[in-house]
Parts: C-alpha cells; sequence; structure tokens
C-alpha cells in the first residue's frame, strides 16, 4: 500500500481532473491495487463528474451548501491563500497539489471546494426561494439524544439531512449516512456532539434522494444513534 496516503489526498483532483498527466499516472497505478482508494473514487467522481457539467451562467440557481460546512472550507481557502503570500517560490505545481488535496475529503466536500476554491472569482449568488423540505420520522436509539426535527433536502446534486437535536455526547463524533436502494450505505458527512446544547446539521451526499431508503446516524463506536427508514422519494 505504498504511498496510500499521499494518493489518497490526490483522488478529489483526480476526479476533477486537476492533475497532471504523471499524477494521473500514479493514482491509476495505485487504484489498480488499492480497493480503500477505488472506493473513495467511486464515492467522489459522481459529484466531481457533475461540477464538470455545471454551466456557470446556471450558478445562481444552485443552493449553497451547509454553512458551516462552507465556513470551514472558506477558512481552509484563507489559510492556503496565507500560505500562498508566505510561499512566493510555490511552483504552478505544488499549488494544484494544495488544491487537489482540499477535493478529497469527502464528496461533499469536493462540491464546497470547487465552489469555494476551485472555482476562484466566481460569485455564488442565495437562492431566492426557501428549498422545499421534507420532514422524517427518526427512531433514536441512543437514550441521551432528543430529536427536535428532521427533515431532508432533495437538491438536484444529491440530498441533504437537516438535523436540529440535542444531548448528542460533548467531543463525540457523530457520522450520518444514507442507505440506498442498492443497500449500500454512502456517507453523508460527520459533526461533533455538543452536549446538552441545542445543535443544527446540515449532512450532505451526492446520493440522489429517489435513490434513499435510510438514514443512519452512529456514533463513535459505530453503535447506532438514530435512524429513519423512508417512505419512497
Ligand atoms: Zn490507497
Amino acid at each position: 500500500m505504498n504511498g496510500h496516503d499521499e494518493l489518497r489526498m490526490m483522488l478529489g483532483g483526480y476526479a476533477l481532473g486537476h492533475l497532471t498527466p504523471a499524477e494521473e499516472d500514479r493514482v491509476r497505478a495505485h487504484l489498480d491495487g488499492c480497493a480503500e482508494c477505488r472506493a473513495e473514487l467511486a464515492e467522489i467522481q459522481p459529484v466531481a463528474d457533475r461540477l464538470g457539467l455545471v454551466d456557470p451562467a446556471a450558478h445562481a440557481d444552485r443552493p449553497l451548501p451547509a454553512p458551516d460546512l462552507g465556513d470551514r472550507i472558506s477558512r481552509a481557502v484563507a489559510d492556503e491563500i496565507e500560505r500562498e503570500g508566505r510561499d512566493d517560490l510555490a511552483t504552478a505545481r505544488d499549488r494544484r497539489r494544495r488544491v487537489a488535496r482540499w477535493g478529497a475529503v469527502a464528496a461533499a466536500a469536493v462540491l464546497v471546494a470547487a465552489l469555494a476554491g476551485g472555482v476562484v472569482g466566481r460569485a455564488t449568488v442565495p437562492q431566492a426561494a426557501p428549498v422545499p423540505t421534507e420532514p422524517i420520522a427518526v427512531e433514536v436509539e441512543d437514550g441521551g439524544v432528543t430529536v427536535e426535527s428532521a427533515a431532508l433536502v432533495a437538491h438536484t446534486w444529491g440530498v441533504e439531512l437537516r438535523l436540529v437535536g440535542e444531548g448528542f455526547a460533548d467531543g463525540e463524533t457523530f457520522r450520518a449516512a444514507f442507505r440506498t436502494t442498492g443497500g449500500d450505505l454512502v456517507p453523508a458527512g460527520e459533526f461533533r456532539g455538543v452536549g446538552d446544547a441545542s445543535m443544527s446539521c446540515f449532512l450532505q451526499s451526492s446520493v440522489l434522494r429517489e435513490d434513499v431508503t435510510e438514514v443512519v446516524v452512529t456514533d463513535d463506536d459505530g453503535a447506532l444513534v438514530l435512524a429513519s427508514t423512508l417512505a419512497d422519494g
């Protein structure tokens, strides 16, 4: 598994076509022998493909990504710009590498990184109308957790879970995922518990609403925290 960590970082750039031919060859050679990276690429590629087809003029109609995720990427971009400013000798190749690195975090992050970082200079305009949400019934398995509201948003690029609740153990990492009609469990991101305080999470996936049959949130140990079996989308 030589170079796995480094090559895994390049998958976002690979999916978006941002790598040099030599780098693409390295990634391809690694993919041949690494099922983990192949699985991650399979997850990232549909979002990257959709980005490639995006018409810049249509961007104004695009729903903005979750506010917290956007903030995180914005900070990463700001940090990157600061680093670039300090490093006058950085080559174009280095810069391209850094851009590629942002893209590999997760499918949702690829989307945001490309909007915020990869397509620098393009303004995104908040959509005028509120998006329609679909309330879902949630079964809570973790006695400490209370769900105030849970809803899905069927975006054109994938489905989003909007979760408001409290009692998610302070400092613990929770992971959301969508079960597809094919039975696969596709990650929709993670969030950190803040204990008794109320928290809102926007968890996004490139899976389309119509292909989702179940929403699952698990804790640090992989134990089920809450689940929702969905009606047909
Ligand atoms: Zn690998």
